[in-house]
């Protein structure tokens, strides 16, 4: 049995239009996000193979395989969730409220998680984290699916700058597709993750 499996997304491949097509939808879940399924498994049955004969002649790539992989699929598990095609466009008042703390204010921060993420060079994710040893929010660059973060920050909100996550729709205008994110995150999803993540920073960390 395969450890990782491919979720169903929350809503139809069309329901993000016209800000996400659906052939983007469908090509991004059932091909790219399926290959990192399968990727993290096979890395995960090579390494029960190297340990079962002893032989870690491939052990760095291995490791490198379970990075990227599970790291793509552990991203793309996230994004599915940021989004809704029923967004309220703003925080709820708990979340606008630590936004308002930690960045200034929502206006700040979506400027600063946009040129963050527009600013990515090649592939990868702008990501608002929740770091538990600062106790506070911060805004990351994830390079591919599995650099440039900090160990322990937990992921809330998430957005894909890898190509294939907008040039369908958006060609080079990376800027017009970071605007049409901005239209459909789901702050409900955003605001569990955070309350999750504040409430458990102690344990995150096994601090207590
Ligand atoms: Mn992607």
């Amino acid at each position: 049995m395969p450890v990782y499996t491919l979720p169903e997304l929350p809503y139809d491949y069309s329901a993000l239009e016209p800000n996400i097509s659906a052939r983007i939808m469908e090509l991004h879940h059932s091909k790219h996000h399926a290959a990192y399924v399968a990727g993290a498994n096979a890395a995960l049955e090579q390494m029960e193979e190297a340990r079962a004969s002893n032989s870690f002649g491939t052990i760095n790539k291995l490791e490198k395989d379970l990075a990227f992989h599970l790291g793509g699929h552990i991203n793309h598990s996230i994004f599915w969730t940021n989004l809704s095609p029923d967004s309220s466009g703003r925080p709820g008042a708990e979340l606008a409220s630590a936004i308002d703390e930690f960045f200034g204010s929502f206006d700040a921060f979506k400027a600063h998680f946009s040129a963050a993420s527009l600013g990515i060079q090649g592939s990868g994710w702008g990501i608002l984290s929740w770091d538990p040893v600062g106790a506070r929010l911060i805004v990351q660059q994830l390079f591919d699916q599995q650099a440039n973060t900090a160990q322990g920050t937990v992921p809330l909100l998430q957005l894909d700058m890898w190509e294939h996550a907008f040039y369908l729709d958006y060609q080079n205008v990376k800027a017009d597709y970071v605007a049409a994110f901005w239209k459909i995150v789901n702050w409900d999803n955003v605001a569990t993750r955070f309350a999750a993540a504040r409430d458990n920073s102690a344990s995150l960390l096994l601090l207590s």
